[in-house]
């Protein structure tokens, strides 16, 4: 379903409306300073009270607000809000006449909202980004938590014509992708746990979903899920299942999330492009610089079943080799989770 807004831009039904004013509102409050009630009510052109009611809608995205009598409202630590024209600008020219960016507020999810957005068109690739998603995903259903403005939250969509056994290795190859782009904006002591988690000290910094669609032996729209943790408050951190870390401490300052974003399309599209020609094979040696546990006794688990073995590298598939007792076995994608045991 598509519809129209008030400002005549067409919408998709995937993105959340949060409301012009709403959104006004967030952008006012981006900058951390205090501004008053009497200040916010007359730019966006609202009551006092509207305002105070709006204010405590933005605790429901999971901001929280320092209130002071005689200063104002002011969002903690201020949010460096998505600049899709500043992202634009950073592109690499020779790419950017086959990417299509969208950013928006709030989406339930952007692997669904650019599964809606995109051209089609075989060679372009579609771009979307949220401030926050209401219904983040990992694998097999699980939560990804993307609070508003402290994450990068994006999908690409990549058409393809080759049939999805083109696309093995490719879930290592975007891991790595991500890596390098985090490395570019100052990121060091990063390393992929198969197949394409990033960690920091044991910690996880970002996530990646695939998704396909269409047909399996032919054109299908590869869907790449990508979250990294950009600033999350401690509570944030507290709230996910297992150990998180945002780029915040792993460089120790603040990071824009802007130029992040700009570093993660350029490197991506480059990769995509390298492993159309080549796959996984010409990413092999960089991404085993940088694998998790490698040489240590780890654990799989794989529908319900655990094994244990040394972790032994991957090979020019992406698969995973693990050293048992009876000799090397390959684990290759689907639904196998790595632990180090
Ligand atoms: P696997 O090793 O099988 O990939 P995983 O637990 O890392 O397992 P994913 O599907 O990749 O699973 O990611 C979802 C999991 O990631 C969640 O269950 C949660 O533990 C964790 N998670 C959710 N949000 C975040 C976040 N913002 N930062 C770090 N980790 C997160």
């Amino acid at each position: 379903m598509i519809f129209e807004r008030e400002d005549r831009k067409t919408y998709h039904a995937g993105r959340i409306e949060l409301g012009l004013s709403m959104e006004k509102l967030l952008s006012l409050l981006a900058d951390g300073h205090f501004h008053s009630g009497e200040e916010l009510g007359e730019v966006l052109g609202i009551s006092r009270a509207a305002v105070w009611k709006k204010l405590k809608a933005l605790e429901g995205l999971g901001l929280s607000l320092d209130s002071v009598r005689g200063k104002g409202y002011r969002l903690g630590q201020g949010i460096e809000l998505l600049d899709q024209a500043r992202i634009e600008a950073e592109l690499d020219r020779a790419l950017s006449k086959s990417i299509k960016l969208h950013t928006c507020f709030s989406t339930s999810s952007t692997n669904d909202l650019v599964k809606e957005l995109s051209d089609g068109q075989p060679g372009n690739l579609t771009f979307c980004l949220a401030e926050h998603q209401t219904s983040g995903r990992g694998r097999r259903g699980r939560t990804w938590v993307s609070p508003f403005g402290s994450t990068i939250s994006m999908s690409a969509n990549w058409r393809i014509s080759e049939g999805t056994a083109s696309l093995e290795g490719l879930s290592l190859a975007v891991g790595l992708a991500v890596l390098k782009a985090l490395e570019a904006n100052g990121a060091r002591n990063l390393e992929l746990k198969w197949p394409n988690d990033v960690l920091w000290q044991g910690k996880k910094l970002s996530g990646i979903l695939l998704e396909v669609h269409g047909d399996p032996t032919g054109e299908c729209d590869v869907i790449i899920g990508i979250g990294i943790n950009i600033k999350l408050s401690e509570e944030q951190r507290k709230g996910i299942g297992q150990p998180a870390v945002d780029l915040y401490q792993v460089c120790g300052k603040t990071v824009s999330r802007n130029a992040v974003v700009a570093q993660l399309i350029n490197t991506l599209s480059h990769m995509l492009e390298g492993f159309s020609h080549g796959g996984f094979a010409l990413y092999k040696d960089q991404w085993s610089e940088h694998n998790a546990f490698r040489g240590q006794e780890v654990t799989i688990e794989t529908a319900g079943r655990k094994e244990r073995g040394l972790n032994a590298g991957v090979n020019e598939q992406g698969g995973l080799l693990i050293e048992t007792e009876t000799g090397i076995k390959v684990f290759n994608g689907g639904e196998v989770s790595l632990r180090k045991s």
